[in-house]
């Protein structure tokens, strides 16, 4: 038996020598390159050239089989990889990384044809075909390695299965939150609707019997003006019509929220003398409070193009509030000039209780108060949020600039 083997051994090497030899010295000396790569694709299939693996070498029937059986088991596995990759991206369209699928695919594919060229060998010795393939892998790896190389750094981004997890949990939470902040928005809006649709009506009904108190108070002090025996009745007269006042002024604040907040609040603009109005709204400041004195500065010929009753009440609100604000003896600075941008800015300062830094963004809000105090200080909280409005409307801006406990400068332009 190992005698026929060693005489099959003797037999193939003699063939291979013989073929082998004579044929590669042959085409290495006599060709150039490119009739050498000419030849190589016009006879990628040609087997003349070498014989079967089984004839090259001394192959024990053994030794071949395993090289056989193996490349053939490696090209089965590595046809199959690639089938199994085919079939999740065909799937799975949304798969990150798509190309570097395709690229494994090609590659895999590639590499197990290289070992079943390999097994084929032992009886068709196409190495032509064989060093091509091998070339083709060769570029389909470094591309690759390319691909994946610049891939890696988004593949180290994407998140593991727990922290998508964690995610989805963290975002129902929040959106659980935001359903819960929109009822309670809902409820809080349904609420304001009420507040507002309850002042409209309740404003409207006061207005007609203040005017008629109002009326007969002022028959009462022209009565007390005249007889001398209603003299005594006279002080409770003016405090009385002084009360009266206060209600009205509410009842009209009451009565521009709702006009603000349908959207009806006209302005009748008409060109009127900034410094003669501002002397009006100090004048009537002047009956109830002798204590503040008020500085006036600007230029009296100043001519202003807006609403003069919606500005008197702007003006007003924020003269009383400097006085209101800065309990006891104060000075309070009124100033306006005309800006470099055309319009004019009015200002008033006080040295009062001043503002916190971080109330001074609320101010300007429906009913918003710093000091809810109202044995220290009356109020509602509107005449701001009004006097913004009335600004806002007239194309200007409205703002304060306050040191709590030093005191505030509202301002606005107009
Ligand atoms: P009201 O004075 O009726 O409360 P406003 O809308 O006029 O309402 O003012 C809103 C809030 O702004 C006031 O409650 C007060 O806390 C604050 N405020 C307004 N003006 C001044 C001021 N000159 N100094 C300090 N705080 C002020």
């Amino acid at each position: 038996m190992l005698a026929k083997t060693k005489e099959n051994f003797s037999a193939s090497k003699m063939v291979c020598d013989s073929l082998c030899s004579s044929k590669k010295v042959s085409v290495k000396i006599k060709a150039g390159f490119f009739d050498q790569v000419k030849d190589f694709f016009s006879r990628i299939f040609d087997t003349s050239d070498w014989p079967a693996r089984w004839h090259c070498g001394n192959w024990t029937d053994f030794h071949g089989w395993l090289y056989i059986i193996s490349d053939s088991v490696i090209w089965a596995a590595y046809f199959a990889i690639p089938l199994l990759l085919f079939s999740i991206v065909k799937k799975r369209k949304d798969i990150p990384f798509l190309s570097i699928f395709w690229l494994f695919i090609a590659f895999i594919m590639l590499c197990g044809t290289t070992h079943l060229i390999d097994a084929l060998i032992f009886w068709w010795p196409v190495y032509r075909l064989s060093a091509l393939v091998k070339m083709a892998t060769g570029i389909v790896s470094v591309i690759t390695v390319y691909a994946l190389y610049k891939t890696i750094p988004a593949i180290q981004k994407l998140r593991t299965v727990d922290q998508l997890e964690t995610q989805i949990e963290e975002r129902k939470k929040a959106e659980q939150e935001a359903r819960h902040l929109q009822v309670l928005k809902q409820a809080a809006e349904d609420l304001m609707a009420k507040k507002d649709e309850f002042m409209s009506i309740a404003s409207h009904e006061l207005k007609t019997p203040i005017t008629s108190v109002k009326a007969s108070l002022q028959i009462l002090q022209r009565m007390a003006d005249k007889n001398e025996n209603l003299a005594p009745v006279a002080p409770f007269v003016d405090k009385a019509a002084r009360q009266v006042n206060k209600l009205t002024a509410i009842v009209h604040e009451l009565l521009d929220v709702t006009r603000i907040q349908a959207g009806r609040l006209e302005l009748d603009k008409t060109d009127f003398n900034l410094a003669e109005l501002i002397a009006e709204c100090v004048d009537q400041c002047r009956l109830d409070d002798k204590e503040h004195h008020i500085q006036i500065n600007g230029d009296k010929d100043l001519m202003v193009y807006a609403d003069r009753n919606r500005i008197d009440q702007v003006l007003c609100n924020l003269l009383t509030n400097a006085i209101k604000y800065s309990p006891g003896e104060g000075l309070i600075k009124v100033a306006f000039e005309k800006q470099e941008n055309g319009l004019v800015r009015v200002s008033v300062a006080d040295n009062g209780i001043g503002i916190p830094e971080d109330k001074t963004g609320d101010i300007f809000d429906r009913f918003y108060r710093v000091e809810n105090r109202p044995q220290y200080y009356s109020g509602i909280g509107l005449g701001l949020f009004i006097s913004s409005e009335i600004i806002k409307r007239h194309g200007g801006e409205i703002g304060v600039e306050s040191i709590l406990g030093k005191g505030s400068t509202f301002w606005f332009t107009v």
